[in-house]
């Protein structure tokens, strides 16, 4: 379990089968420039809202597709991503010959996945092993095993709780087992603790789609909705034990290092030792359990309900895991309850959709080799390189001169940069997959043999001396992350693609868009998360208590100021869950800036499209957040997502910054220049 902080917050697994509007696969990318001037509305006043000013065109010009919850310039990207990746996986699944190992294993992945027949034909079939091993549940100490073999094959926290591998908080070399809270069918504890109307009436839907779920299972109607009931009851029980999303922000309130015996102590009813044995993991001696109270929940839960109930639990969740590869009966139900109900997509998503998703989601990194020789040069890697080392200087320059840290804290600060490893691209040491079996026409077989050996490869990490060069994001994917614990920033290829990062434009929209999301993941090493970790990973606490209080007092400007915007109806944002990413976008904005001084020193960048070079930075800056949401997806954010809303994220960085009221002549008084500044970094 880590903390990655990342830029966006994408869904993956949204699955579909009926084509929402007619798409081909792409030879290349289509060029869309990184600044794009057709994307703005110059009409709008950019002292007065600077994110229509910049986006306006583009939120006009682009309606969310029904196959999408929401639709910006990343899900835009990602989605030409899996066009070309579409066509690679096409070409490699209708060739049997002169493909390489892993080339065959994609495309014979792939070509399974697409085969919709064959995954009719077989029915409920491939289900039935798991439903036969859940049956056999007689006696309560039998649950333990069956839990383990379980989590193997599905590799689904909501099976009660999640459990593998993760740096030890305290000596970030050590790798050890993680037991943390799960259980839930819902996207947050909120959605079952909360009593206003719609909560309720989301609540009484995926009661519905359970049921509906237990009836695909082949129980009657009374059956299923008495079961429905027992699940409900259940994750209720569970929800109220977990810990809101936002003290999961404090690494200390999920640091609970226990051996074997206080394992047991927290769950005298779960036979550990049977679990450990079926993981094949009998020796494991050392656990962080991130929620104890979330454990003693779930104690309570076994012994309490009957062993009726907690089969039908298990049930739900292994068919609710399984339903996107089963037949269309089940993706439907699936797709209506999660997608569509939740959050208002109105059509699924074509198939060839689902399946590139799923092979980067199981085989990315042998997808990854072949995104990157097409698409990511070693003079594009060295770009990249080169301004994240421009980004980082900028950060040493801002330490440096801080008027709120002292020398001592502001050392410790510099030696976690130093320390601090880029990754870009995608990783030296591709993943094996040797050990994982792929056959054509088996595509349930496939999920399932992919995942059990993902499993086994966490699993396997316990013990074992950290591998630092692991990536946790796939080569093609659109998005970057700071890990805390590796005190890495890891920027795949995907996203160093135009519109974001634009090699033929000129130095200021890069520098305000690359320049910004990489300052926006440096910057994730010292938010209210990163800083509690040292320059080894080590949750430590390496501030002076003035420095300390200082960070505080300027977080909560931030956290004031992104209280009071709206998310959606009357939903405000929850700035306390926000305050991270708030502040790196802030921070990563200002480094970029500096980076960028730095860089055109001397020079004289030239005035473009009617822009001078200081209002290309911010517009350039902007359009990576051109962006149109569904409402119902914006009350699923407001509840999970750390980010904040994309118009915020652009007008609540401006606000805060000087340089952007010179670049525009804005007013005193004007809804961009803000009376109150905010500064972290
Ligand atoms: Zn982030």
């Amino acid at each position: 379990m880590r903390f990655p902080a990342c830029r966006a917050l994408l869904a993956v697994f949204a699955i579909g089968s009926a084509a929402a509007q007619p798409q081909t696969p792409l030879e290349s990318f289509p060029y869309t420039p990184g600044l794009d001037t057709a994307a703005m509305d110059r009409t709008a006043d950019a002292c007065v809202d600077f994110y229509q000013y910049a986006c306006g065109g583009w939120l006009k010009a682009n309606p969310i597709p029904p196959d999408q919850a929401s639709w910006g310039v990343y899900s835009k990207l990602a989605n030409d991503n899996q066009r070309f990746l579409w066509g690679i996986l096409d070409g490699l699944a209708k060739r049997t010959a002169g493909r390489n190992a892993n080339q065959a294993k994609i495309g014979d992945y792939f070509a399974a996945c697409m085969d919709e027949e064959a995954v009719e034909k077989r029915g409920m079939a491939p289900l039935r092993p798991l439903l036969a091993r859940i049956d056999r549940i007689a006696r309560r100490r039998d649950l333990a095993p069956v839990l383990a073999d379980l989590h193997l094959t599905t590799g689904d926290s909501a099976l009660f709780f999640g459990f593998g591998s993760g740096q030890d908080y305290a000596d970030a070399t050590r790798v050890i087992a993680f037991a943390s809270a799960g259980g839930l069918g819902l996207p947050d504890r909120d959605y079952y603790l909360k009593d206003d109307e719609r909560s309720r009436d989301i609540r009484a839907k995926y009661g519905e789609h359970v049921a509906r779920t237990f009836g695909l299972l082949g129980e009657s109607g009374e059956d299923a909705k008495a079961h429905a009931a027992a699940v409900m009851r259940i994750e209720t029980a569970l929800a109220t034990a977990t810990l809101p999303r936002v003290d999961q922000r404090d690494p200390y309130k999920l640091f609970h290092r226990m051996d074997r015996a206080g394992l047991a102590g927290l769950t005298p009813g779960f036979d550990w030792n049977a679990y450990l044995a079926r993981l094949g993991m009998p020796r494991v001696k050392a656990f962080n359990v991130t929620q104890p109270a979330f454990f003693q929940a779930f104690q309570k839960e076994i012994a309490a309900e009957s062993l009726a109930d907690l089969r039908a639990y298990l049930r739900w969740h292994v068919a609710s895991a399984a339903s996107p590869f089963l037949t269309r009966a089940f993706v439907e139900a699936n797709f209506d309850f999660y997608s569509r109900t939740l959050r208002g997509v109105p059509e699924m998503r074509p198939r060839w959709k689902r399946c590139v998703s799923l092979v980067d989601a199981q085989l990315g990194e042998a997808l990854g080799q072949e995104f990157v020789r097409r698409a990511f040069s070693p003079e594009l890697k060295a770009k990249a390189l080169r301004m994240t080392r421009e980004i980082e200087q900028a950060m040493r320059t801002d330490i440096e001169s801080l008027a709120w840290m002292g020398p001592e804290t502001k050392r410790q600060a510099l030696a976690k940069l130093a320390s601090l490893v880029n990754k870009i691209g995608y990783p030296d040491k591709w993943r094996d997959y040797r050990a994982v079996v792929v056959r054509r026409g088996d595509f349930y077989g496939n999920v399932e043999r992919a995942q059990r050996f993902e499993s086994r490869r966490d699993l396997a990490k316990i013990g074992k001396p950290l591998d630092r060069g692991e990536w946790m994001m796939t080569p093609p994917t659109v998005n970057a992350y700071y890990d805390p614990q590796m005190n890495d920033i890891n920027f795949p290829a995907g996203v160093l693609q135009p519109p974001l990062y634009d090699p033929k434009m000129d130095d200021a929209p890069n520098y305000g868009d690359t320049g910004g999301t990489i300052g926006h993941e440096l910057t994730h090493a010292f938010d209210d998360e990163g800083r509690k970790f040292d320059a080894r990973g080590n949750l430590r606490d390496w501030w002076t208590a003035d420095d300390a209080k200082a960070f505080e007092e300027r977080a909560s400007c931030i956290v004031d100021q992104y209280a009071k915007y709206t998310v959606v109806d009357d939903i405000h944002i929850n700035s306390r869950l926000t305050q991270g990413e708030d502040i790196a976008d802030l921070g990563g904005l200002i480094l970029a800036w500096m980076a960028w001084e730095t860089e055109i020193a001397g020079k004289k960048p030239e005035s473009r499209d009617g822009l001078a070079p200081e209002q290309r930075f911010f517009v350039g800056y902007a359009q990576w957040a051109c962006q149109n949401d569904r409402p119902e997806n914006m009350r699923v954010r407001a509840l999970t997502d750390p980010h904040s809303p994309p118009r915020y994220r652009v007008n609540g960085l401006v606000v805060n910054m000087p340089e952007f009221e010179r670049a525009f002549a804005c007013k005193a008084g004007q809804p961009m220049v803000s009376e109150k500044r905010c500064r972290v970094w």
